[in-house]
């Protein structure tokens, strides 16, 4: 590889919003073999909406309190719900975040769960025939989550997040050009399927705790191949940090793009075919 080609590469690269962090990574990229896709914030817009809500007034305002303290987007979503609906919020006395399971919260002295069934499990909190709800919401790709009010189940709160227009024309191109696409999620796997088939993925890795992606994407280098990451998160940096690329996307934050070789600017997927091409066709120009 010239030094010259590689500048007039990354050159091209930066001048589409594609930042390689040096010139040593654009030849990586030539190299890969797969491609893993974190879901929310990648191939979603990140910006979910409540579509259902099962339960009363008091559990939609003590469910709204709670989330209130979490940074998550399901959590902006639920209180951007709540607020529309005329919500008066109630002081939160304790907040605990459950990576990957929900929240944990006390109002009012009330004890108050907001999280997956992972979370209702391990509270021993009986859901009873609320299951089935649940499991109609996550085949329409939606994320539901279970509300408890000091033990007891209250009701369902259903958040949607929408594809970003051109990923599955991007996930398409990617696959032309002879790589594995993979979604890598935490939501669960009903969810991720459902996403995953909206954009023409067929390997999903759903259920995966925060600390476990970066194990997932090992995983994948210990079958042989060299594979990108691609995540916006906080969650995703260790993800980012033990591929063979990590390349942050969108807003990114600052985490994830510390840690990431690439970072594409804006989001757009197609920047990621875009990014496999003009490695391709530097590494050819120099052959
Ligand atoms: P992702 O990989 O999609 O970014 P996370 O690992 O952040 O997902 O979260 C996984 C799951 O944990 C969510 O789908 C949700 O069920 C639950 N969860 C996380 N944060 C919250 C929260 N603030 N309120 C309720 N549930 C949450
Ligand atoms: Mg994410």
């Amino acid at each position: 590889a010239t030094p010259t080609s590689i500048m007039v590469g990354t050159g091209k690269a930066a001048a589409n919003g594609i930042l390689f962090k040096g010139g040593e990574h654009l030849e990586k990229t030539h190299q890969l073999e797969a491609i893993v896709l974190d879901k929310t914030g990648t191939i979603t817009k990140g910006k979910p909406e409540v579509t259902d809500f099962t339960g009363d007034q008091e559990a939609l305002q003590l469910l709204a309190s709670a989330e209130k303290g979490s940074e998550h987007p399901l959590a902006e979503a639920i209180v951007a719900y709540a607020t529309e609906q005329g919500v008066n919020f109630l002081e939160v006395e304790a907040f605990d975040a459950i990576p990957g399971h929900g929240i944990e919260t006390t109002i009012n002295g009330k004890e108050i769960f907001v999280g997956n069934r992972k979370l209702m499990n391990e509270r021993n909190i009986e859901v009873g025939e609320a299951e089935h709800q649940l499991a109609a919401y996550e085949i329409e790709g939606k994320t539901a989550m279970l509300i408890a009010i000091d033990g007891v189940f209250r009701g369902i709160v259903a958040v949607a997040d929408t594809i970003k227009e051109t990923a599955p024309q991007a996930i398409q191109q990617l696959q032309a050009q002879g790589l594995a696409v993979i979604m890598l999620t935490g939501d669960n796997d009903r969810t991720a399927q459902a996403i995953a088939k909206q954009v023409g993925i067929d390997q999903v890795i759903a259920q995966v705790l925060p600390e476990e992606k970066a194990d997932r994407v090992k995983e994948i280098q210990l079958q042989g191949k060299k594979v990108a990451m691609v995540g916006d998160g906080v969650n995703d940096a260790p993800a980012l940090a033990i591929a063979d690329i990590g390349i942050a996307i969108g807003t990114g934050t600052d985490v994830a793009i510390e840690t990431a070789d690439v970072t594409i600017l804006g989001g757009e997927l197609l920047l990621l075919p875009k990014a496999i091409a003009i490695s391709h066709a530097t590494i050819r120009n120099i052959r």
